[in-house]
């Protein structure tokens, strides 16, 4: 891994804010080093950027960077190759346009409390998106609008210096019932929206794990006694309390090397995590034995992120598109934002599938904005090769890997079977996806992989051919799709 130059020294921002910390994860104001230069990773609270922030990241992207913009699977954008020396204008140019961290703690304090300022924003940095759908507010199937929750949660947790503990993987999920959700990844703590008997929304609440669909599989007393599926329900008004609560509770009882829910489960029951955390709420906090088999009423379709689709409202449609394997430059950046600008209310929002969403778009636009879309090289269908393959950053930028992962991703969409969706990751630590995708190809050598088939079971799932070219790996896959077929 290669080392970047000291960050130059602003008006703006203290030495600390800006210096990279090349064995941290990155952030906004902790640009890390890779094989291609710094990486820039910009929190988008509910993916949320607007035109003209796109356009500011655009410009600075090519300012201060290669220009190469990556949609993250936690609907974050990363700016890569950052140049030695650029470090504090990237910064000062992304919080100048309302992103960030510093933005919320005030970079434009008096110079004596930007020290103070510059600690507050590296912990809120550090803080992990809070998960929403992307149609979070438009999508029609929704039971509440969790923009205004989510914020709330994310303030909460990047403003209490307690919660800087907290591994930045932890990750916390806010179901507002949508179609369009991404429920495959485990988060630490998840929140669904419901009705409960008398019509009132409620968030039912699980840990280490995701609102389970309509077609889990009933609980047993094993998975009851281990936490699995929904514990209880609060009101909206009750979630942040109830979300501090858990916090506290797995802060005060997590072992130094328990950083996720799931490893505080295997030492403590769920019950007994509600009783710590009910000395932090003023509301009964105990398990629901009625929600023991919750589950999520609407079907969940990941495919609506791709296309036109109508939203709640009547007349507005959003389109979506995924950008060739999460990466866009900046030019393509700024034409998103102009039609965004043209065709919609200036908003764009990005995805936990590493792709764009446009929404708000009048009905006789959809055409117009479909084909720019497709003009751009996004996949639009979920058919598209483009839509069913992800692939980590690869040789090209990151040391760690075996292979050039984007580019043997490119190569195998030109031979990928219908209805496979595949993951290339150039080491096991699958940073392109939280989620186990059905087949996974992961490097051993440049050009060459071994390919594991998901059954469930974590990790992978087991290896099914080793060594395989990309051409091999294109006939194995065909040839699985067959069996598959005739099964
Ligand atoms: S999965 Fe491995 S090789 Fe790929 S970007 Fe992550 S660390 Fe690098």
């Amino acid at each position: 891994m290669s080392v970047l130059n000291p960050a130059s020294p602003t008006t703006v921002l203290p030495d600390a804010a800006c210096a990279p910390r090349p064995s941290a994860c990155p952030g906004l104001v902790r640009i890390v080093a890779a094989r291609d230069g710094g990486i820039c990773r910009i929190k988008l609270p509910g993916g949320a950027l607007s035109a003209a922030q796109a356009e500011a990241m655009a410009d600075a992207s090519e300012r201060h960077a290669s220009g190469v913009i990556e949609l993250t699977n936690r609907a974050n954008v990363q700016v890569r190759g950052v140049r030695g020396g650029h470090e504090a204008g990237l910064i000062a140019a992304l919080t100048d346009a309302g992103l960030g961290p510093l933005h919320d703690a005030g970079a434009a304090a008096p110079y004596t409390q930007q020290a103070q300022h510059a600690q507050q924003a590296q912990h809120a940095d550090d803080v992990r998106n809070v998960m929403i759908s992307p149609l979070a507010g438009r999508d029609p199937f929704a039971l509440f609008d969790t923009r205004p929750l989510s914020a709330a949660l994310l303030a909460m947790l990047q403003r209490d210096a307690r919660f800087a503990a907290l591994s930045p993987k932890f990750a916390l999920l806010v179901d507002g019932g949508e179609r369009l959700a991404r429920l495959d990844h485990p988060h630490d703590v998840w929140l669904a929206a419901s009705h409960d008997a008398s019509g009132d929304v409620r968030f039912v609440f699980g840990l280490a794990g995701c609102p389970p669909p309509a077609t889990a599989p009933a609980q047993t007393d094993a998975t009851v006694q281990n936490g699995s599926g929904a514990l209880a329900s609060v009101s909206p008004a009750q979630v942040p309390a109830l979300v501090r609560a858990l916090l506290h509770a797995f802060l005060d009882l997590a072992a130094a090397d328990a950083t996720r829910m799931r490893h505080l489960l295997a030492a403590h029951c769920a019950d007994a995590i509600l009783r710590h955390a009910q000395a932090h709420v003023d509301f009964p906090l105990t398990r629901d034995a009625a929600l023991v088999n919750w589950r999520r009423n609407t079907p969940a379709d990941a495919a609506l992120r791709l296309g036109a689709h109508a939203q709640r409202s009547a007349g507005t449609w959003h389109v979506g598109g995924q950008p060739p394997l999460g990466r866009l430059d900046a030019n393509t950046l700024r034409g998103l934002a102009a039609i965004a600008r043209q065709h919609g209310g200036g908003a764009l929002r990005i995805t936990p599938w590493q792709s764009v969403l446009l929404p708000d778009i009048a009905s006789h636009a959809v055409p117009v904005v479909l084909a720019a879309l497709r003009e751009r090289g996004f996949a639009c269908d979920p058919a598209d090769a483009l839509a069913r393959l992800i692939a980590c950053t690869g040789s090209s930028g990151c040391a760690k890997s075996l292979a050039d992962t984007k580019a043997d991703a490119l190569k195998l969409a030109t031979y990928l079977p219908p209805n496979l969706d595949v993951h290339l990751s150039g080491c096991p630590r699958s940073c392109a996806a939280a989620h186990c995708a059905p087949f996974t190809l992961l490097a051993v050598a440049p050009g060459r992989y071994d390919l594991y088939r998901r059954d469930g079971t974590p990790g992978f799932g087991p290896c099914v051919a080793r060594q395989l070219t990309i051409e091999q790996a294109a006939d194995t896959l065909a040839r699985l799709a067959r069996s598959n077929t005739d099964a």
